[in-house]
């Protein structure tokens, strides 16, 4: 790496739900090689690993001519029929021979998706807002043929969520409007929503094939690196992979067997250690409190990702309050922190809290504990009274469990500015909670009895119905 190329990609934490909120602009996610590109009198595209991939993608030299002495933040993609076609990327990324690469260039052309800029005529701009930024960018960078701006909204990250998926993208970048640019950090100002959960795993090992697939492997042993430099065991996969991927991978495995075991994984079958050099994507639904990842399913081969750059942060283990923390300024709030461990409540029942809160609308926060977290509604009028009150209930970010006790005010500027009380506090039991009802019976001073959560979701994904059910 010369010194010219000294920035990594800011990366983004994974969020559960799209949110609407003024304070932040969302993005297309494109399904891409991030890239950074450095334009003066010469033009390098610099992967995440430094990787120049101006060879490989020679048509995105148009860049010299659309902007001057910068440095840029983008996406490279490939648009094949309208969708994007991450595996005629990872083709290109392959090709070595120059006619090769010629026929592919004509082909399958690539486009760049530039979305930040962090240096302007030698001048840094890393600690400016984003939207300031964005403004410089606009005008610094003329769209080409391969060379494109990227489209954000501005505060609804729901319905543009809605949107993105219908037309078969794969989810929405949300970025802090103030947020400054961290290189190589991955900060809770850039968030990812995607669709499915998905982490970039390293093949540790495999186990052989039975019945169909007894030529090739069954499954493939995945791990991470924890924050101390040593890989853990996350689970294994063995389902989602193209026939291709089945025919070819075996072989390149045989390359790279080991005897040296990284962790132990509780895997029954005979499996064979590989030395970390494939890195793979993972779909999940939810990853385990011991850090297994669930209904795992592959997605595909990485070959723009280093082994050492798959860690286990990707998962997360405060990635439930990840919005909570992006939200609040904690130096200027006294709302208390998301902690990185989710403390115990102490009781053996789980807590419940109603908070008063006189925001720029008044509304009665609803809390529940659960999984860890606060699981939160905010009910604009009130939790309701009678078996008639049917009380509109808008789903809000989990909050930490400590957030029970918070009373107070909240400044002016700040996240939900304005006095906090707390209404009604207790414990309760759950009755049913899932997709389609939350229902719980309270113990509280002001609140007993049965109350109901039902989904409304043709008024938006995160509105539900709070009721009080005759009992
Ligand atoms: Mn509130």
């Amino acid at each position: 790496m010369t010194p010219r190329h000294r920035y990594k990609p800011m990366l983004a934490k994974e969020a559960k739900a799209a949110f609407t909120d003024p304070d932040w602009i969302f993005e297309v996610k494109w399904d891409g090689f991030r890239a950074l590109a450095y334009v003066d009198s010469e033009l390098s595209l610099r992967s995440r690993n430094q990787k120049e991939l101006l060879d490989n993608f020679p048509e995105l030299g148009e860049l010299k001519r659309q902007a001057h002495d910068v440095v840029l933040d983008g996406e490279i993609i490939i648009l094949n029929g309208g969708k994007v076609d991450f595996q005629a990327l990872l083709e290109r990324g392959k090709a070595t021979s120059p006619t090769e690469i010629e026929q592919q260039t004509k082909r399958l052309p690539a486009a760049y998706v530039v979305f930040d800029i962090l240096e302007k005529d030698g001048k840094p701009l890393l600690d400016l807002p984003l939207m300031e930024r964005k403004k410089i960018l606009q005008s610094a960078v003329q769209e080409g043929k391969h060379v494109l701006l990227a489209d954000y909204v501005d505060g609804k990250g729901e319905s543009y969520y809605e949107a993105i998926l219908q037309k078969g993208l794969e989810g929405v970048m949300a970025k802090k409007k103030n947020s400054q640019y961290e290189p190589g950090l991955r900060s809770g100002s850039w968030l990812k929503i995607k669709k499915l959960l998905s982490c970039d795993c390293v093949v540790f090992g495999y186990t052989l094939g039975t019945g169909a697939r007894k030529s090739t492997f069954g499954a493939l042993v995945l791990g991470l690196y924890g924050a101390d430099g040593k890989a853990v065991f996350v689970g294994k996969v063995g389902t989602g992979f193209s026939d291709e991927t089945l025919d070819t991978m075996l072989s390149e495995f045989r390359k790279i067997e080991t005897v040296n075991e990284p962790f132990k994984a509780d895997v029954a079958e005979k499996l064979t250690w590989l030395k970390p050099k494939f890195v793979c994507e993972v779909a999940y639904q939810v990853v385990t409190k011991d850090m297994r990842l669930r209904m795992p399913r592959f997605v595909r081969l990485r070959n723009d990702k280093e082994p050492k750059d798959c860690t286990t942060d990707q998962l997360g283990g405060e990635a439930p309050l990840n919005e909570y923390a992006a939200k609040r300024h904690f130096a200027q709030t006294q709302e208390p922190p998301a902690q990185k461990e989710a403390p115990k409540s102490g009781s053996k029942e789980n807590i419940f809290v109603v908070q008063e809160h006189h925001a720029r609308r008044l509304h009665f926060d609803f809390r529940l504990e659960r999984d860890g977290v606060l699981k939160s509604w905010a009910v604009p009028k009130g939790i309701p009274e009678t078996p008639e009150d049917k009380r509109l209930a808008v789903q809000v970010e989990d909050h930490p469990l400590e957030y029970a006790n918070f009373a107070g005010k909240i400044p002016q500027g700040q996240y939900g500015a304005g006095q906090v009380i707390i209404w009604d506090k207790g414990t309760y039991v759950t009755k049913v909670w899932d997709d389609k009802m939350v229902e719980v019976i309270l113990d509280g001073e002001k609140l007993k009895g049965r109350y109901v959560l039902v989904p409304l979701r043709k008024a938006g994904k995160n509105n539900w119905l709070m009721l009080k059910p005759s009992q």
